[in-house]
């Protein structure tokens, strides 16, 4: 079943991000997080034989059940690779040492506390957490992330921790439809990661994960450099 949502849905999105590209004069390349949540093992099989290499999941427990899953039957994988996993949603000190263990890449680094103590585990498992700063640029009550308000000085703080490599920016879009409104929050995303270059914050990287399946494309024409689909590729979700 998956596999066939991915031979009629997986062309479209391709095309419509190159189109997206176009529109906005940019070359290089969009990175397509297939975002697996609320679906099982078979959809992370169908995603990694369709060629997506990064599949993104919101939950520790759901990716640890998935991940063994996958690994039970990866010997039939002659080459013995496998996705890159991202965690795209919240993520709860209590569960930092699990968490890397199973995700190569941490969206949702959206406080102080949680940076100190992906930073912490990272250095006794020693190796350093691939991450991302989640941002919420709308300041917005319902969306996590930092605020506006001291977010240069926040993200400076969580750049400057030992073991964590930060990549870039991630953020999503108010729940609205107000496209010029969602807009607004993909372009201040990638001005603010601007602000960070001006500021001589040392990131390790320019990325920006934004744009999920209604507003991916926006996303694309404000920069958006890691897009993270779920619906559009493997329909709605069960819960
Ligand atoms: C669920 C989720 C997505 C994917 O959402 P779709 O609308 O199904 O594409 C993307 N990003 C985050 C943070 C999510 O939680």
């Amino acid at each position: 079943m998956y596999d066939e949502l991915l031979r009629r849905n997986l062309p479209r999105v391709e095309e419509r991000v190159a189109a997206a590209l176009a529109r906005a004069g940019r070359d290089g390349a969009v990175r397509l997080v297939a975002v697996t949540k609320g679906h099982g093992v078979a959809a992370v099989r169908a995603a990694w034989s369709a060629g997506i290499r990064d599949v993104g999941e919101n939950r520790v427990q759901e990716l640890e059940a998935k991940r063994t899953g996958y690994e039970a039957a990866a010997p039939a994988d002659a080459t013995g690779e496998r996705p890159a996993w991202h965690l795209i949603g919240h993520l709860q000190r209590n569960k930092v040492r699990r968490a890397l263990k199973l995700f190569d890449v941490i969206h949702s680094v959206d406080s102080l506390r949680l940076a100190r103590e992906l930073s912490k585990e990272a250095a006794r498992a020693g190796e350093p957490v691939q991450a991302l700063v989640q941002v919420n640029v709308s300041g917005e009550g319902t969306k996590g992330g930092f605020e506006p308000s001291r977010v240069i000085d926040d993200i400076a703080a969580v750049a400057a921790l030992p073991e964590l490599t930060v990549h870039g920016l991630m953020t999503m879009a108010p729940f609205t439809d107000d496209e010029a409104e969602i807009r607004r929050t993909f372009s201040a995303t990638r001005e603010l990661l601007e602000r960070c270059a001006a500021a001589d914050i040392a990131l390790s990287g320019r990325d920006l994960s934004m744009g999920m399946s209604s507003d991916y494309e926006i996303a694309i024409e404000e920069g958006s450099t890691m897009i993270r689909l779920g619906t559009i590729l493997f329909g709605e979700r069960e819960q």
